[in-house]
């Protein structure tokens, strides 16, 4: 009897919490197969649904600006076949991907760079895709939550090559604080 009322009162739980939406519209410059951005676009999702954050992918077209973009959580990737026009610090790795990030906290805007993302992945043994889909995470997560990177995890400044054989495994996840903190933010409850 006191089983039965248990499990109950898990699948309460489980099915209250509903998880926090935002959309981002994907813009490909150059030639990116759509079968490699869709593969990315996966990784991405379950990466953000493990957050506890639903992801709706949306037309580069239908993108929003400004202000109206900030108030609905509406994001756009720029995935671009080349490399990053401003170039990394010597001694620094190849830039992977950027997010523009605004001193009023109205950040929108991103990009990714395929072509230092499929070289890091060769190099490590690593799928670009599943790589492209972490790069593509990580500028979400500058957008929400601003420039900070975390010691370890999807956030860290520069992954070595035990986080890409985690990430192969679909090992590599956002830590609960940044999970929590981004869902704070798509609440419209702000991220502290
Ligand atoms: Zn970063």
């Amino acid at each position: 009897m006191h089983g039965g009322l248990w499990i109950c009162a898990i699948l309460l739980g489980t099915s209250a919490s509903v998880n926090e939406r935002m959309t981002v519209s994907i813009c490909t410059w150059g030639h990116l197969p759509e079968a490699d951005v869709a593969a990315g676009e996966n990784t991405a999702h379950s990466l953000f649904h493990s957050a506890g954050i639903d992801v709706k992918w949306a037309p580069c077209e239908a993108g929003l600006e400004g202000d109206e973009a900030a108030q609905q959580h509406w994001f756009t990737l720029r995935l671009r076949d080349g490399e990053s026009f401003i170039p990394a610090p010597s001694g620094a790795d190849r830039t992977l991907g950027e997010a523009f990030l605004s001193e009023d906290g109205d950040a929108y805007i991103g990009e990714v760079y395929y072509q230092p993302v499929q070289a890091l992945a060769e190099a490590h043994n690593a799928e670009a895709t599943v790589l492209l889909g972490y790069v593509i995470a990580h500028e979400l997560c500058h957008l929400l939550l601003g420039g900070k990177h975390s010691q370890q995890g999807v956030m860290r400044a520069a992954w070595d090559s035990s986080d890409l054989a985690r990430m192969n495994r679909g090992g590599l996840k956002f830590s609960p604080s940044e999970s929590a903190r981004m869902r704070r933010v798509l609440k419209g409850t702000g991220a502290h």
